[in-house]
């Protein structure tokens, strides 16, 4: 991978799993820069990772070719102001912020930035994500290619061509995994309820996503819907189980579950 100085603003959990992903893979650790207000978080990437860490945004974002906004929504005005003192023409800025559009970014920064908005999922931390990518204005196919191997380091990676497709994104993998959770979470409720032990019930479970996840993927050929025909022989159980959550509506409350999905995450723009 081509290397070049990175800053992390914000040293949380999606900056803690990138910067252990680019270690680990090989990636110069004396190259990678993170800042943050409060100390502990530093003190522990610098000890678990040896990267460079500092309190402050302005000095380390200053001698960066590349710099990650890794803060909360609701501080990234504040820190994206104290940012826009700088001459940013030369940096690549990546925010895996949610929500913020690029138009607004230029506006907090004061100055026509070069950004790439990405989304990434929870899983994104524990090396199994997937995040949605968009590059704004002027950005080179090399800087597209540099911030898809630095989010390659949390899972895997889709571009998408239009901003506003961020938030179907969102309603397909970002809030998803909740999605599948609280389908385990009904399905391990049903067996607890019928007097199955809950670590039982949960093992059995999380196979079974795991299983199925895994056909999908390594099927690609088949579509969900052919996998799903192969395993429901007529009159059996789990045509029984199919049909019963088609006469629910599943589907209707599926594509309702994502069109508000959509729709709040264009309120939040
Ligand atoms: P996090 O763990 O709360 O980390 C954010 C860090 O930013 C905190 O350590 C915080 O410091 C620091 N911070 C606050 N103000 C700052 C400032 N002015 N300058 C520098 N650092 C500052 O959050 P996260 O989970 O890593 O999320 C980071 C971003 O990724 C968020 O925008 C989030 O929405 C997005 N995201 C996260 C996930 C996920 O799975 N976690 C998934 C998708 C998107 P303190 O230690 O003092 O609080």
């Amino acid at each position: 991978m081509v290397e070049k100085k990175l800053c992390f603003i914000g040293a949380g959990n999606m900056t803690r799993s990138i910067t252990s992903g680019l270690v680990k893979s090989g990636y110069t650790p004396s190259l990678i820069h993170a800042t943050n207000p409060s100390v502990g978080k530093l003190n522990d990437l610098k000890r678990d990772l040896n990267i460079l860490v500092s309190h402050d945004n302005l000095a380390a974002a200053k001698e960066a070719d590349v710099v990650v906004l890794s803060v909360k929504p609701h501080f990234m005005q504040a820190v994206c102001e104290e940012l826009g003192a700088l001459d940013l023409a030369d940096k690549l800025i990546i925010t895996i912020a949610a929500g913020i559009t690029a138009n607004r970014y230029n506006d907090y920064f004061g100055q026509e930035i070069k950004l790439i908005r990405t989304m990434p999922n929870t899983p994104t931390q524990i090396g199994v994500g997937m995040t949605g990518l968009y590059a704004g204005n002027n950005i080179s196919e090399k800087q597209k290619q540099f911030c898809e191997q630095l989010m390659l380091s949390g899972g895997k990676v889709v571009w998408v061509e239009k901003e506003e497709e961020l938030n179907q994104v969102i309603a397909l993998a970002g809030s998803s995994p909740a999605y599948f959770f609280l389908f385990m979470e009904a399905m391990i409720a049903n067996a607890t309820n019928s007097g199955m032990d809950e670590l039982k019930a949960r093992a059995l479970v999380q196979q079974a996503a795991l299983g199925a996840a895994e056909m999908v993927i390594q099927n690609p050929e088949l579509s969900a819907a052919q996998l799903r025909e192969n395993v429901t022989s007529k009159g059996g159980t789990t045509a029984q189980a199919i049909a019963a959550f088609e006469s629910g509506n599943i589907r209707g409350l599926v594509s309702k579950a994502m069109d508000d999905c959509v729709a709040r995450a264009q309120e939040m723009a």
